[in-house]
Formats: C-alpha cells, structure tokens, sequence
C-alpha cells in the first residue's frame, strides 16, 4: 500500500502540522498521525583482516559482484543484523564492525546501511544457498570488478577511497 493512505483504515492522509515534527500525513478517520515507514537493511563490506582482502558475491543469476546484505528484523540492533547476515551467507564469523554510512534506496523504499565487517577466520567460509559464487578481492581489484552505479558501489568506493 502506498504511504498516502493509512496503513490501519486504507483512508487517504492529509498533511497536518504536528507541533516539532512539521507537516505529518493524517488520517482524519483514525485522528492518528501515520509517519511514513521504511524498510532497514545492512550491507556489509568483509574484509578478511589477515590479508587486507574484500568478499564480493554474486546472487540472483546476475554476473556482477556485490556486497553481502540483508535486512534488518524488528527489534534487532544494525550491529546484531551484521553480524547475523555475515553468519547466515557465509558462515563466517565477524571480529569487528566499522559503521560507515547510510544510503536510502527508493527502488525497495529501504534505508542501506552499511558497515565494514572484519573476519579473522575465512577457512569458515561456507556460502549459503543465496550466493551464486563469490570470491575475494584486494582492495583495487574490488573496486574494478563491484557492479558499476549500484549502491554496493557507492559504500565500497566511499570506503577505499577514505
Ligand atoms: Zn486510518
């Protein structure tokens, strides 16, 4: 259902002032104030430490190379779903995170964000049934094969290049 309409009743909204938050959509019906939701999703840039090496996958039947990603549960902190999401796909298990920026993706109305995830034990590497290939990269070659003008590329290209 389209945010324009109340996601309890199906009324159409209308803007009204809501004092400190500015102009919220309505529903005159409810007399409830409907705040738009979105979805949440991690994407995860795995680097395997020891060798300063990047993860990059393949999903979908699709030939180019992304970053591991997933969506976040309810309830569930960022960093819990990281680390979840690194688990489920690869089996792996992640040392540390790094946060490193946020990206909202209108096609799937799903605020992206991502992380740095560090492993130390990549012999785990066991992708589940979601991953077509993968393979490890060096930090350049990372950055010359990620799918061109996706956001994948924008968070890994962002991140070597700070
Ligand atoms: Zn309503």
């Amino acid at each position: 259902m389209s945010s324009n309409y109340c996601r309890e009743c199906g009324t159409r909204l209308v803007p009204r002032e809501l004092e400190n938050e500015g102009v919220v959509p309505y529903c005159p019906k409810c007399e409830q104030y409907r705040f738009p939701q979105y979805n949440v999703a991690v994407s995860m840039i795995v680097v395997n430490e020891e060798k300063d090496e990047i993860l990059l996958i393949q999903q979908y039947g699709r030939p180019s190379y992304i970053l591991v990603a997933g969506y976040v549960s309810r309830g569930e902190s960022l960093e819990d779903a990281v680390a979840r999401e690194v688990r489920e796909e690869t089996g792996m298990t992640v040392s540390h995170m790094r946060f490193n920026r946020t990206q909202f993706f209108e096609k799937s109305d799903t605020l992206m964000c991502n992380f740095t995830a560090f492993v130390k034990d990549s012999h785990e590497l066991d992708p589940n049934y979601e991953i077509d290939s993968y393979a490890w990269f060096t930090r350049e070659e990372a950055r010359a094969n990620i799918r061109p003008n996706s956001l994948a590329e924008y968070f890994l290209v962002s991140y070597l290049d700070e």
